[in-house]
């Protein structure tokens, strides 16, 4: 048996055996290749073919198409409901401001198109008979872990920037090295990437933050970083003067990283946003470094880089909710995780743990144990939740309804007794019970 035999899913193989039934070239191409030789799960499988967009359409006339990028030659097919992207061999013409090819003329030749793609990994080609496709020495590359250009890297990355951030993209994830030319023009051409997209910066950049390698990458490459979120430069190699360190602001920001261990992205943006607010609230007196309000400043600083990448409103909120929260302490109480509980989501709670912990084992010694609350908290918060306690109007035992049959009148003053019968619940002063409540909101209606 060929050693690198690839099993492709039946989808795929139907793909291709209806293309070369009708007299076409189909192989599948890229990324799945790559990840199939790495004995990993391809993302996605693609599929590149000698035929012309219009070709492909008419074999697939009986199935689902969409017309995803038919100017560039791609038409998604829907194969059992599995979305199969065919491409058109492409030849890309000049490229205009380092992002977009000006033209793609469609090939004939597999040669071709594999020369436009990115690194030797990435062009390799697979046919279920003809086998592997290799003509840049993509399997080698594999087998030696390294990420190279296919031709000259400068000359790559000038046609689309991208590239550069793609290029350290793969090494976090897949845990390569990059070839000694192909590093040595990231870092020659890094401004290409004023160039791109922040949504399509943003995709590559939490891929390499959740990547095996993601901190030796941001170690190396921190210039790169700084292209795009130039606010964390000014953390590179800030000393921080004080007992509880031992690292500079960037050091210990990956020492903290390091520690991570969900690869949850808002978990990992939190950690590495979070103390990017400390060198713009550095003080100093005969004690040493302080960093006097550097959560909310850090706040701040994550609220611009983060929507400046266009992440989503839901991600800003929990990362930039994580920075604020990182420098606090919270007792293992119940009362006060039942206060906590009302900020955060629980599973919020559970990525400021983590957060809290990793930033722990990043000071010096022996200020670098994490403490027990941290663990404590998220078991309190479970029995808390196994008590089915009340946190919020919506599961107290009378709501407005209820005040407003007593005899009160709605608006503003009601909301104020409802959340301070609330509070009263929450803190044990009161049992969550209608009658108590009725009672407690009566007498405070006649105090006021
Ligand atoms: P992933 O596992 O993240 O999907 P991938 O290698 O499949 O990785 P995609 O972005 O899905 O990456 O792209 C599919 C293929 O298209 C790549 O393997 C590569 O051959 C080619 N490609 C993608 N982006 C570029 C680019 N900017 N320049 C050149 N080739 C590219
Ligand atoms: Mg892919």
């Amino acid at each position: 048996m060929d050693p690198f035999e690839i099993q492709l899913p039946a989808s795929v193989r139907f793909a291709i055996s209806r293309l070369e039934s009708a007299g076409f070239e189909a192989y599948a191409v890229g990324g799945c290749v790559r990840d199939s030789l790495l004995c990993r799960e391809p993302n996605d499988w693609d599929i590149t073919t000698s035929a012309r967009p219009e070709q492909t359409a008419a074999c697939f006339a009986d199935l689902r198409t969409i017309e995803t990028g038919i100017q560039h030659g791609t038409l998604t097919v829907l194969v059992d409901r599995d979305p199969l992207e065919i491409t058109t061999f492409r030849r890309d013409g000049a490229y205009a401001d380092n992002r977009h090819p000006i033209s793609v003329t469609f090939s004939d030749s597999l040669a071709d198109d594999l020369s436009r793609r990115d690194f030797t990994v990435n062009a390799m080609a697979y046919h279920p008979t003809r086998g592997l496709m290799d003509p840049f020495g993509g399997r080698a590359d594999l087998s030696r872990a390294v990420i190279a250009c296919v031709g000259d890297p400068s000359t790559r990355f000038h046609e689309d920037g991208l590239r550069i951030l793609r290029a350290i993209r793969f090494s976090s994830v897949l845990g390569f090295s990059i070839a000694p030319e192909t590093a040595e023009a990231i870092h020659t051409c890094k401004h290409l990437l004023a160039n791109i997209a922040a949504e399509r910066i943003h995709v590559e950049f939490v891929k390499l933050l959740c990547g095996i390698s993601a901190v030796p990458i941001l170690r190396e490459y921190s210039d790169v970083i700084a292209e795009f979120i130039p606010e964390l430069a000014a953390c590179f190699a800030f000393d921080q003067n004080c007992k509880y360190h031992c690292f500079d602001v960037y050091e210990h920001t990956l020492h903290a990283l390091e520690a991570e261990q969900t690869r949850d992205p808002v978990t990992r943006l939190a950690i590495l946003l979070h103390d990017v607010g400390k060198p713009l609230t550095y003080t100093e007196d005969s004690d040493g470094g302080h960093f006097k309000g550097h959560g909310p400043v850090g706040v701040e600083l994550s609220n611009r880089i983060l929507h400046r990448l266009r992440f989503d409103n839901a991600t800003i909120d929990a990362v930039t909710r994580l920075v604020d929260y990182h420098d606090r302490s919270f007792p293992a109480e119940e009362r006060a995780v039942k206060r906590l509980m009302q900020k955060l989501s629980d599973r919020d709670i559970l990525r400021l743990m983590e957060v809290q912990r990793c930033d722990r084992l990043a000071h010096a010694a022996p200020y670098n144990i994490p403490p027990r609350t941290l663990t404590e908290i998220p078991r309190l918060m479970q029995k808390i939740r196994a008590d089915g306690a009340c946190l919020s109007l919506k599961t107290l035992a009378v709501n407005g309804g209820d005040l407003i049959a007593l005899g009160m009148k709605p608006g503003r003053e009601l909301g104020v007794l409802l959340d301070a019968l609330l509070d009263d619940v929450v803190e044990g002063r009161l049992p969550n019970e209608r009658d108590a409540l009725l009672e407690a909101a009566r007498k405070k209606a006649k105090k006021e």
